[in-house]
């Protein structure tokens, strides 16, 4: 199977210095290398004992330069270690330090020009070509330049900023590459050149999140929140997430058979009968793609479902299949794991949907039935609109799923509502084409507190106001201490 772990075998040495987003490429599965989870540890070893133009020390201001990549980072975050000596190649520590050779290589081939290369971030990778996991990043700053550390313009006399050539160094470390050297002409940190910008841009955090996602779990992580995906005339949507962060939920099945666990989900509603292919092409991680019908996480019906593309080389997702007009499919997208202690892959998402129908539309909701709240006793109304393109519309109003006898118009009302009545409601709207379901909206009943008849105050003066006040004085006592106990 891919991705098992062998031994570490490949170093990529990355010229960093004479200086949108890009990345380090398996050139195998055309997917950035990137660190595993949950964090990056890095130890620091550039020397703490001489006070810069902005009062850091080289290892502060470069640990200053990991926090400005932490900050906006979903997972994956840099844990620092300051130490000292001499750093190793290959010894399965990312180290940042001073030297005037890269473990012995020279900061360039051309020695007449060694000195134009400000610093160089090693690579290690797991040599299994269908693994995008990186083992090792060792950044080495070039002792041939002066360093400080200074924000804005570049000073002269080649006094380097150590801090913006940190953070440049350390987003190779996090798998970003050059931007200007792919053609692309941004303001970026990550450029190739050393420059006035001092610090991370837009393009470089965009970079980065699409490889380790933003901070925060994604709005989508849960079957229940699944995000609407339409689809115009055109038959196409793609949307784009993440699934950092992301959670598999309790009962949730697994993905194209495997067992996943940073799952996120949308939904769509097929207008008319017909078919469908849905990939994940442009995601930055390999992932899995299920396709489900249903309406608990717990209980839903396979549909479809796709690990790669081609096993272990194109590491997207993608599946048919055959839409029935006004279905709502659930596409779960989830990255694969090896089930090992790091767990499932995340990252940026991109989903891709293309529709074709064979057949005519279906009818199409344009107002949900909304939520009702009424009092015990009161009437409740819940009413649809829909259009239809071919024949006359029908409607069949649902409680709990299950059909209502007799309740088929656009609108449905209960009459001396009571608690009994409460719960989910929808209505089923049908065509010669087909139906589809609305969502569902809930109706609320209320029930006044008792009424506590108030004994007679005496004094016989007692008209209404006084005793009614006194009566909602006592059911507001009366809410409050159901409330108390309903806590306990
Ligand atoms: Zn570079």
């Amino acid at each position: 199977m891919k991705k098992a772990f062998f031994s570490l075998l490949a170093v990529l040495l990355l010229p960093a210095a004479v200086w949108g987003f890009t990345y380090l490429l398996n050139d195998h599965t055309n997917l950035p290398y990137k660190w595993p989870p949950p964090a990056v540890p890095i130890t620091i070893m550039l020397g703490s004992s001489t006070p810069l133009s902005d009062g850091t020390t080289y290892n502060s201001s470069a640990q200053a330069a990991a926090e400005t990549w932490n900050n906006v980072l979903g997972d994956n975050k840099f844990t620092v270690t300051i130490s000292s000596g001499t750093p190793g190649d290959h010894n399965g520590v990312n180290e940042l330090a001073f030297a005037s050779t890269v473990f012995g290589q020279p900061f360039n081939a051309d020695a007449t020009k060694a000195k134009t290369v400000l610093a160089i971030t090693t690579e290690w990778t797991v040599g299994n070509p269908s693994s995008n996991q990186r083992t090792e990043a060792d950044t080495i700053f070039n002792t041939a330049w002066t360093w400080d550390s200074y924000r804005g313009a570049l000073k002269g006399n080649n006094v380097i900023d150590i801090q913006r050539v940190a953070i440049h160094e350390l987003g190779h470390n996090l798998g970003l590459n050059h931007p200007d050297e792919a053609g692309q002409s941004v303001s970026a940190v990550m450029n190739s050149k050393i420059s006035a910008v001092d610090t991370i841009t837009t393009d470089d955090t965009t970079g980065a999140q699409n490889l380790y996602g933003p901070p925060g779990v994604p709005a989508n992580d849960d079957f229940a929140n699944a995000i609407a995906i339409t689809t115009g005339s055109s038959g196409a949507a793609t949307v784009n997430g993440y699934n950092t962060n992301a959670t598999k939920q309790t009962g949730e099945p697994n993905h194209a058979g495997n067992v996943g666990g940073h799952s996120v989900w949308w939904k769509w509603t097929a207008p008319s009968a017909g078919n469908v292919t849905l990939d994940t092409k442009g995601s930055y991680s390999d992932t899995t793609l299920g396709v489900y019908t249903g309406t608990s996480v717990s209980a839903l019906t396979t549909i479809a479902g796709n690990d790669d593309i081609q096993d272990g080389v194109i590491q997207a997702s993608s599946v048919t299949f055959t839409a029935v007009g006004g279905t709502t499919y659930f596409f779960a997208v989830d990255g694969f794991s090896n089930a090992d202690a790091l767990g499932a892959d995340s990252s940026g998402l991109t989903l891709n949907l293309n529709f074709t129908s064979t057949g005519a539309a279906v009818p199409v909701i344009t107002t949900q039935p909304s939520n009702q709240t009424v009092a015990a006793g009161g009437t409740a109304t819940f009413t649809v609109a829909a259009t239809t393109a071919t024949g006359t519309l029908s409607y069949q109003w649902n409680y709990s799923n299950a059909a209502l006898p007799g309740a088929t118009a656009s609108s449905y009302s209960i009459a001396n509502a009571q608690t009994a009545n409460a719960g989910n409601y929808s209505v089923t709207v049908t065509n010669s084409a087909g139906s589809v379901t609305s969502a569902n909206a809930t109706l609320t009943v209320t029930t006044p507190p008792p009424v506590t008849t108030p004994t007679s105050s005496g004094g016989g003066g007692g008209g209404g106001a006084p005793s009614l006040w006194f009566c909602a004085a006592l059911s507001l006592l009366g809410l409050a201490r159901r409330h108390f106990r309903s806590r306990r």
